[in-house]
């Protein structure tokens, strides 16, 4: 099979976020956050599906969507369309395209589709979709495809963990699998971010109020996976007026990983008193530090080789996400567990 990569970011951290083929006379784009697509790139597309909300993966149809056929379907989250549909209106503000062309672009972007998870999805005679919780944001999808050419899961960006099931963001290990493109990014077993988090949610256990100044939708996405950890007994998150849209949908939603922990969205500045364990959210950064942690959390190499290796099938295993520059370290790091790296532009798998 023949797939089309593109990638995004400067040539120090440039990363493949956007995959292109084609199935049973249908073309395919998973995501599509590629900076150097082109309208002759998205002409030809029948159906784009969009992993989750980080613009990475998405922020090419604030410039490409009405270069799309105007029968190209294109599929997301519920969630996810709703958080891009918060952002992707800021940014046509910000974009300036004129009222008739902003107009055509949010027609578009309304005819968005949504998918619940586990619901699989008839797109044709011959294709099946299905999406599954990837644990990495929010609403983020694994895209399960189904065509009589291929099984391709493709996993977007993941979080993880086994032997947690808390923690574990499943699709059915009975699921059968030609092909995995998988979340790469810590394939050289970098994995500092789920440390980190591990790290604070011990520290939570033992005081009442821990603090994060981050962009909104890490400093939400933190409170989420601290929830799974479930150290705390009650969660009240409190959160600043910035963070209002992010929450809204959120609640409205009603998506909270697991329906165990409680999570109580209270727009307070001062945690109130007979509430014990307190998170609270800010957008603001740490004036001393300066630093904006970033919390979307990467699948870690153990689990990595864990997950690819659930299926009975024994699908062939392709990274994307990782950094380009680092292909060779990576390339070492994949050769015991003949696993593959995409390279941006032209693969055939
Ligand atoms: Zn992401």
């Amino acid at each position: 099979m023949k797939l089309q990569t593109f990638g995004i970011g400067k040539d120090s951290e440039r990363k493949i976020t956007t995959y292109k083929f084609e199935t049973c006379g249908k073309v395919i784009m998973l995501d599509c956050g590629g900076d150097r697509l082109t309208s002759s790139d998205v002409s030809d597309v029948d159906y784009l599906f969009i992993s989750h909300e980080h613009l990475d993966h998405w922020q090419g149809l604030i410039r490409l969507i009405t270069h799309f056929k105007n029968d190209c379907l294109i599929y997301t989250t519920q969630t996810t369309k709703k958080i891009i549909a918060e952002i992707f209106r800021e940014k046509l503000t910000y974009e300036k395209f004129g009222a008739q062309k902003t107009n055509e672009i949010l027609n578009r972007f309304n005819q968005i589709q949504t998918l619940y998870f586990f619901n699989e999805q008839k797109l044709d005679n011959d294709l099946k979709v299905t999406l599954y919780p990837s644990g990495h944001t929010f609403g983020s999808s694994m895209i399960y495809l189904v065509s009589p050419d291929v099984k391709l899961l493709y996993t977007g960006d993941m979080d993880y963990v086994s032997g947690k099931d808390y923690r574990t963001y499943y699709c059915p290990d009975s699921l059968e699998v030609d092909i995995i493109i998988m979340d790469g990014t810590n394939f050289l077993g970098n994995d500092f971010k789920t440390q980190f988090i591990n790290k604070k949610a011990g520290a939570v256990k033992h005081i009442n109020e821990i603090k994060f100044h981050v962009r909104p939708e890490k400093a939400v996405f933190l409170a989420q996976k601290l929830s799974e950890i479930k150290c705390l007994d009650e969660h009240v998150i409190i959160y600043e007026n910035d963070l209002n849209w992010y929450l809204r949908i959120i609640s409205e939603q009603g998506y909270n990983a697991y329906a165990l922990n409680k999570i109580v969205l209270a727009n307070h500045f001062m945690a109130p008193m007979d509430i014990p364990k307190t998170i609270r959210l800010s957008s603001r950064k740490f004036s001393e530090h300066n630093v904006d942690w970033s919390f979307g959390l990467h699948i870690s190499k153990d689990d990595t080789v864990n997950f690819a290796h659930q299926f009975k099938s024994f699908p062939k295993v392709y990274f994307g996400h990782y950094c380009l520059k680092n292909y060779d370290d990576y390339l070492t790091s994949c050769k015991p567990y003949d696993f593959k790296l995409l390279g941006e532009g032209g693969n055939e798998l």
